[in-house]
């Protein structure tokens, strides 16, 4: 058995970010929410640097009352923390390249997402501390959660113990922007990243090709675009059912349907046999996430797309998926019955 340990807020210890300089790189969705909940947990607005082009979020966090610095070697030489908190596509060029040659031996480096780090894309001194602190919400939510006094989850780690000190300032950090309240699971790089890439690339397509193939199946036997639509998504049930499956359980919550469907659910489920979705997702896991496939394939088209010589491939893809007769027919729905929705 496996089992995580689970850090609170008396484990951990803000005084050890006392003095510290602490930079945001960036000032989005994560940036905005943690550097506010770390200055409203009591670290004073000048130990807080945001570091940002000049632009909205620049502005954004200037109405805020933060500090903003657009000149990213000054912020880099003043931090003695420094979040990273840009999309995980551009840091490696980002930090590399203008962080990394003027920050301090001693700078503790936090990413809120364990991808560049497992696959080695971001350059550390071995004197560096390391740390993931790595909410498992969205931005808003790490925000609105603190603000009402709640945690939320959050996985931690030391990564490179440079000081031998990582998981303090780490545990410290967690609970500076909330994160310890509601429990920090301990976690590392590689098992964040191989949960987020399998779920994104194993579960999900898998997730996706169910509901377009019901849909065809279903469509095939007579039912119409509309009932099939309103069934399977835009009623939001699958969303309610995951509400419970989190709240209740993941097959506790079944108690809340029919007895028929209950029934169906449950005999239907152990009747499948899971052998071929285990192989494929084994296949997927080794084959594709962690033995670096993926990362190298997107890492080639991030650099073809900074050289401008090259078309989004998400636009093509999103093409593809339009021809499904699911996308058709929502987009037909959609465009007759917008009351409803
Ligand atoms: P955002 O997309 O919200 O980041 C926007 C910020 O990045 C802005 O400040 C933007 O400023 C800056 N930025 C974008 N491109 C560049 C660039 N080329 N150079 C410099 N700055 C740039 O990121 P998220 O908050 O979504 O993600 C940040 C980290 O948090 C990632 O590691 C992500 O995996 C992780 N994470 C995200 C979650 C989420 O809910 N989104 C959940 C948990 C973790 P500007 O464009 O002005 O330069």
């Amino acid at each position: 058995m496996v089992s995580a340990k689970i850090y609170y807020d008396n484990d951990a210890d803000l005084a050890l970010l006392n003095d510290k300089t602490i930079v945001f790189l960036g000032f989005g969705n994560q940036g905005a929410a943690q550097a506010q909940n770390l200055r409203d947990s009591g670290i004073p607005n000048e130990a807080i640097i945001v570091a940002n082009r000049p632009d909205s979020y620049a502005e954004d966090a200037k109405s805020r009352g933060f500090n903003v610095e657009y000149d990213f070697a000054k912020a880099a030489k003043a931090a003695d923390v420094v979040f990273l908190l840009i999309p995980d596509q551009v840091q490696p060029r980002v930090f590399n390249e203008q962080f990394v040659p003027n920050l301090k031996d001693s700078t503790t480096i936090v990413i809120a997402s364990g991808y560049n780090v497992f696959f080695k894309l971001l350059n550390f001194k071995p004197s560096q501390d390391v740390v993931m602190v790595a909410p498992r919400m969205i931005g808003s939510s790490v925000r609105s959660l603190y603000q009402k006094g709640k945690g939320f989850p959050c996985f931690v780690s030391a990564e490179q113990d440079g000081s031998g000190n990582a998981l303090a300032t780490a545990l410290a950090l967690s609970k500076g922007i909330g994160a310890t309240k509601a429990g920090a699971i301990a976690s590392s790089a590689k098992e964040e990243t191989a949960m987020d890439l399998f779920a994104e690339q194993a579960l999900w397509p898998n997730i996706i090709v169910l509901f377009r193939e019901a849909f065809s199946v279903l469509k095939e036997a007579g039912c119409s675009d509309e009932a099939l639509c309103y069934e399977m998504w835009m009623s939001k049930e699958p969303a309610e059912i995951f509400e419970r499956a989190a709240e209740d359980g993941f097959i506790t919550q079944l108690k809340h349907h029919s007895t028929v469907s209950q029934y169906g659910q449950l005999k239907g489920a152990l009747q499948l046999d899971g052998s071929a979705t285990r192989a494929h997702f084994k296949d997927i896991l080794y084959n594709q996430v962690l033995n670096g496939k993926f990362c190298k394939e997107f890492s080639q088209i991030e650099a073809d797309l900074e050289k401008q010589d090259a078309t989004n491939p998400l636009e093509q893809l999103y093409a593809e998926h339009s021809k499904s007769e699911l996308a058709q027919a929502e987009q037909r729905v959609r465009s007759r019955l917008q009351g409803l929705l």
